[in-house]
């Protein structure tokens, strides 16, 4: 990466009104058969465009073509019914209807395969791409095959392993694996966790990131950032382990979350994805409050090492604020870009 401060999201951004329900996460397409094929591609260039026009550095296809960031790379797979659903509590934190694991889990066919190479035909900007990780793809289901966290975690990893190589040969630049979980399952996480996204990442040679967050700002988990007190240390937990896997960078949430900026020391050495911008408000930082934050990581993490981003995901923004938001990025990571180059 060439440029300094690279600005990239963590994922989603809002679906276009004809394609989907707006301001809903996990809200159900509007188009149907060839109609809503044309649709999720036409939303992921406009996505793309939104990205371009806000001056983001690192793209991605905003999740235009996801219903859940989980379960739309699970459809694609064998093994799994979704007609056969359970409730279980999911993040140990909230009830959700989920389907069921019956059989061998395998990955029949290419998921999103063909959605990169279409992102990757319309730029030459640096693109990432996201997937679920193993232990919250395990966490976002009921077992009732492998009767195993641990093991069913493996055999994800080796199915995202061969979609990350068919991305990567895809052209895509960072392949992210997204692992809210890592905040929830600690003694999980440092058992297995760690080792099952390491096996999800083998052989890569495009760089490879991690995504931990608190989430969307929907009310189960405001209402759970309610009971974690004064400081947030749950990244304490992880990072140390994190640190010394060979994962190349790591995403975490900073803007108005109460994470001791402190806790990005533990993973020293990685590059790390700083979210400075706030996903669970709708009030659009300022540049300067961007600003405020990537220097607060700058005392953390080495400059060529800061990636300014988002939180998390944006797709249940009004369109206006998620563009305001990139907006803000960009400019707030300009103003540090200046002051780290004068
Ligand atoms: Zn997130």
């Amino acid at each position: 990466m060439n440029t300094l401060l690279p600005t990239s999201t963590a994922g989603s951004l809002p679906k276009p009104e004809w394609l989907a329900e707006p301001e809903t996460l996990w809200s159900s397409w509007k188009l149907q058969g060839d109609a809503l094929m044309r649709g999720k591609r036409d939303a992921l260039s406009i996505a793309l465009q939104n990205q371009q026009q806000a001056g983001i550095d690192i793209v991605s296809d905003g999740e235009q073509t996801r219903q859940h960031f989980v379960t739309t790379f699970i459809e694609h797979l064998a093994g799994v019914n979704f007609n056969q659903r359970k409730t279980v509590k999911i993040r140990d934190r909230y009830d959700a209807s989920v389907p069921t694991v019956v059989g061998e889990v395998t990955r029949p066919a290419p998921v999103f395969v063909e959605d990169a190479k279409y992102l990757r035909a319309q730029t030459k900007q640096p693109i990432k791409w996201a997937l679920p990780g193993p232990m919250t793809m395990i966490d976002t289901l009921y077992d009732a095959h492998y009767k195993s966290r641990e093991k069913l975690a493996w055999e994800f990893a080796k199915i995202l392993n061969q979609e990350a190589k068919a991305l990567e040969a895809a052209g895509v630049d960072i392949i992210q694996f997204d692992e809210p979980a890592f905040n929830v399952f600690f003694d999980e996480v440092n058992d297995w966790g760690i080792a099952a996204l390491e096996r999800a990442a083998q052989g890569l040679q495009c760089q490879t990131a991690v995504h931990i967050c608190y989430g969307y700002g929907i009310k189960a988990n405001t209402d759970w950032k309610q009971t974690l007190g004064q400081q947030w240390r749950q990244y304490e937990q992880v990072f140390p382990k994190l640190q010394k896997s060979s994962i190349d960078i790591v995403s975490l949430e900073c803007q108005n979350s109460r994470v001791p900026m402190e806790l990005i020391e533990l993973i020293r050495g990685k590059k790390v994805m700083v979210g400075a911008i706030d996903v669970a408000s709708n009030n659009v930082e300022t540049p300067e409050q961007v600003a405020a934050t990537l220097r607060q990581a700058l005392k953390f993490v080495d400059a060529d090492k800061l990636y300014p981003c988002t939180n998390c995901g944006m797709a249940p923004m009004p369109h206006s604020v998620a563009s305001g938001k990139l907006n803000a990025l960009s400019a707030g990571a300009d103003i540090v870009r200046r002051e780290l180059t004068l």
